[in-house]
């Protein structure tokens, strides 16, 4: 089964949840290597969102995701505004003008939004930010594409790789960012970035079981 417009709906929806769920989390992890507000940015940012989701319910998903990615460019102060608004941005053309995806174009939307934010953020992996965690969510991916698991066993095995990926961030030296401004200092601690990126992965899983 694909993903429609509808399951599109419910992850943006209960992604707001997830991550006021999670609000003081972010929060925590952010003080110790940045200034303490990512819980508060992300948020704030989808909140914001899932107010406009009446407005975009009976669009195709591109627009979706492009409207989550305006707002969040719009509502979120910090490095995490543009760099997911970026994120959701090129996911929505990614997948313009579709009400459905399937793996090749989940596949699509994924190497679309990673891509945005290397090029935003001037990130490569390893450098202790969310393309530590979007990375081998892709890489788990296309792994699951070519051995024909099923779209459901994909994003369970992408938000699983985003998890092994958010927890590899402890050991690494951050170079970009303000957790780079502490340098060694910021080895030891799980990148909140990394951690908003496993949750976004996870709650598309979940919805999608
Ligand atoms: P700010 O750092 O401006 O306070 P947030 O606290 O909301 O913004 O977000 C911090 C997260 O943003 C970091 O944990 C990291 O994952 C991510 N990040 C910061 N700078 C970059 C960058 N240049 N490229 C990719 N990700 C980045
Ligand atoms: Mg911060």
């Amino acid at each position: 089964m694909p993903i429609t417009s509808e399951d599109t709906l419910r992850w943006v929806q209960q992604l707001a949840n997830v991550l006021h769920e999670n609000r003081e989390y972010l929060t925590q992890l952010d003080s110790a290597i940045g200034d303490a507000d990512h819980g508060i940015n992300m948020d704030r940012g989808f909140k914001a969102v899932s107010d406009k989701l009446p407005g975009v319910a009976n669009m195709d998903i591109g627009s979706i995701l492009k409207t989550v990615g305006t707002t969040l460019v719009s509502t979120v102060g910090g490095a995490s505004g543009p760099l997911y608004g970026t994120a959701f941005l090129r996911a929505g053309m990614a997948t313009s003008g579709k009400h459905e995806l399937y793996e090749a174009d989940v596949i699509m939307m994924l190497e679309a939004a990673l891509e945005g934010v290397k090029v935003r953020g001037k990130a490569q992996l390893g450098e202790k930010t969310m393309v530590d965690a979007l990375t081998p969510a892709l890489n788990a991916a296309k792994g699951a594409e070519k051995q024909n698991l099923g779209l459901s066993e994909m994003l369970k095995r992408a938000s699983s790789a985003a998890e092994t990926g958010m927890k590899a961030t402890i050991p690494m030296l951050a170079t970009k960012g303000r957790a780079s401004y502490l340098g060694e200092r910021s080895i030891g601690h799980q990148d909140p970035g990394a951690t908003s990126s496993w949750l976004i992965l996870k709650t598309l899983a979940d919805v999608c079981a």
